[in-house]
């Protein structure tokens, strides 16, 4: 226990992780596999909530702009993340983790409602706190979402998963000679426009003082060796 740098933390996890080689959806398989990361740490004890989001499902702004209402597309959106909320709760309790599912809409017959002194009990009693439903508010994004709950929640950084391995200067998955930062500051990324997270998220954690770490998902073990302190990826924090 010990050795654990941090002891309470916010993953970000985009519902794309989830969807796997089909690229939409939920697969099985991949849920797994991530779970079993997740479940790695819990055991370890650390305290982990999760935000999970949506775009495997539906994505509010990108229906929008094919003629729907943006407030009922991003409604649905965020009943998207619901969904992916359930499948991470089933997997991570198969592998023996003590899991709720907290939602910022109410659904009673479905999750709890999300209530930070509650949250905060299932996460001292080593529950693993799975918020959905984003904020519950259009127009936000899960990232905003996951910023807000890290701090009501206390949680010493947030850590957002990638496919890649960090923040780079450009897309390194169309360009091979992208650099991967080690550090930033949140100055760096809200100035440079950075794909770390949206630009409302970014200036919460500057606000804030709240760490960030942006890694590879799909490295084995890549979320122990953050818990453990390990540089992985990079590091956007202040000055
Ligand atoms: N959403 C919203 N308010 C929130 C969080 C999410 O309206 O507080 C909606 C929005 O339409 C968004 C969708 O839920 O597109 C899914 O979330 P997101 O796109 O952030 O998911 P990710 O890209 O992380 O999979």
């Amino acid at each position: 226990m010990s050795q654990l740098r941090f002891s309470r933390v916010m993953l970000k996890l985009s519902g794309e992780a989830f969807a796997g080689d089909q690229g939409f959806g939920i697969d099985p398989l991949t849920t797994q596999a991530i779970c079993r990361e997740l479940a790695e740490v819990a055991t370890m004890g650390v305290q982990l909530s999760l935000v999970i989001g949506g775009g495997n499902i539906f994505r509010g702004v990108s229906v929008s702009s094919k003629g729907m209402d943006r407030a009922s597309a991003d409604y649905m959106g965020m009943l998207a993340t619901v969904m992916n909320a359930l499948a991470v709760q089933d997997a991570m309790e198969k592998l023996g983790v003590s899991t709720r599912v907290m939602t910022a809409i109410t659904m009673k017959e479905v999750a709890e409602p999300y209530i930070r002194r509650r949250a905060i009990r299932h996460l001292e009693k080593g529950r693993v706190v799975i918020c959905a439903a984003g904020t519950g508010i259009p127009y936000f994004t899960t990232d905003t979402a996951a910023v807000l709950r890290a701090m009501e929640l206390k949680c010493d950084a947030i850590f957002k998963a990638t496919r890649v391995d960090g923040v780079y200067d450009k897309d390194p998955e169309k360009h091979p000679d992208a650099v991967l930062y080690s550090t930033l500051t949140y100055l760096d990324v809200l100035q440079q426009g950075l794909k770390v997270m949206d630009s409302a998220a970014i200036s919460l954690c500057m606000d804030n003082k709240l760490p960030i770490g942006v890694f590879n998902l799909f490295v084995p073990g890549n979320i122990k060796r953050l818990m453990l302190g390990e540089r992985v990826g990079t590091l956007v924090q202040g000055e």
